[in-house]
């Protein structure tokens, strides 16, 4: 198990205002950003706890990780393969929680979210590097509890079994209805796989602005038929 909590953090900005396409805004709201980055960058200190862990019994629907079972027909289709998998969670970290905003103030609650995601996300890149660096890895997907009804939320309590106390560790706890606190965490497990996969192309919400990939009926027809082609 190891924990990467020197994580280095540039955000200017024009990144935020760039994620946010807001670039034609005027300089009021640019001036509103750095203010927002004034504050939170000087706190801001993410985290990421991960582990090596190993394949173990694989039943009808379920998946031993390190003696831990996993309950979700697509999480055992995509570890058939898998010998070796890296169950991480990443966090932007509790330390920005201690700013509190009036919910009110609607623009700021929305640009201070804007860049704790931001923040999140070059932590997760961070991580995903690093990991390939340092692991000699080939393609990898990832899986989230929560993305897939499949692999619903309170499989999370078994990830967060895997790493023992996570909130002593890396600041994040599980809420009784198994979201983490702090919200801007990520969890999963990465896998390798010989084709990417994505959750997003078996869900069929729309207009979701996180989605990275598209709804695609014939991999879900795979997956429920068990017949996945691999190139
Ligand atoms: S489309 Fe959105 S809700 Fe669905 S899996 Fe992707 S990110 Fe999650």
């Amino acid at each position: 198990m190891e924990i990467l909590d020197n994580i280095p953090l540039e955000l200017k900005s024009e990144d935020v205002m760039e994620s946010l396409r807001l670039g034609k805004k005027g300089p009021s709201m640019k001036d509103m950003v750095a203010e927002i980055l004034e504050e939170l960058m000087p706190l801001a200190k993410p985290k990421a706890l991960y582990k090596e862990s190993y394949i173990g019994k694989r039943g009808e629907t379920t998946v031993e990780i390190d003696g831990v079972e996993f309950k979700s027909s697509i999480l055992l289709k995509n570890l058939e393969i898998a010998e070796r998998v890296f169950p991480y969670v990443v966090t932007a970290g509790r330390e920005l929680e201690v700013i509190e905003i009036s919910k009110e103030d609607m623009m700021k609650l929305f640009l201070y979210d804007a860049v704790k995601e931001l923040i999140l996300e070059r932590a997760f890149y961070y991580f995903e590097d690093y990991l390939k660096q340092n692991y000699a890895l080939g393609l990898m997907s990832r899986m989230n509890p929560g993305s897939l009804n499949d692999w619903p939320v309170s499989q999370q309590k078994y990830l967060f079994q895997l790493f023992g106390d996570v909130e002593a560790l890396i600041g994040v706890r599980l809420t009784p209805g198994y979201l983490m606190d702090p919200i801007k965490s990520v969890s999963g497990i990465y896998f390798p796989t010989e084709i990417l996969f994505q959750s997003c192309m078996l869900c069929k919400r729309e207009s979701c602005r996180k989605r990275k990939a598209p709804y695609d009926p014939e991999k879900e027809k795979q997956y429920k038929t068990g017949k996945r082609e691999l190139h």
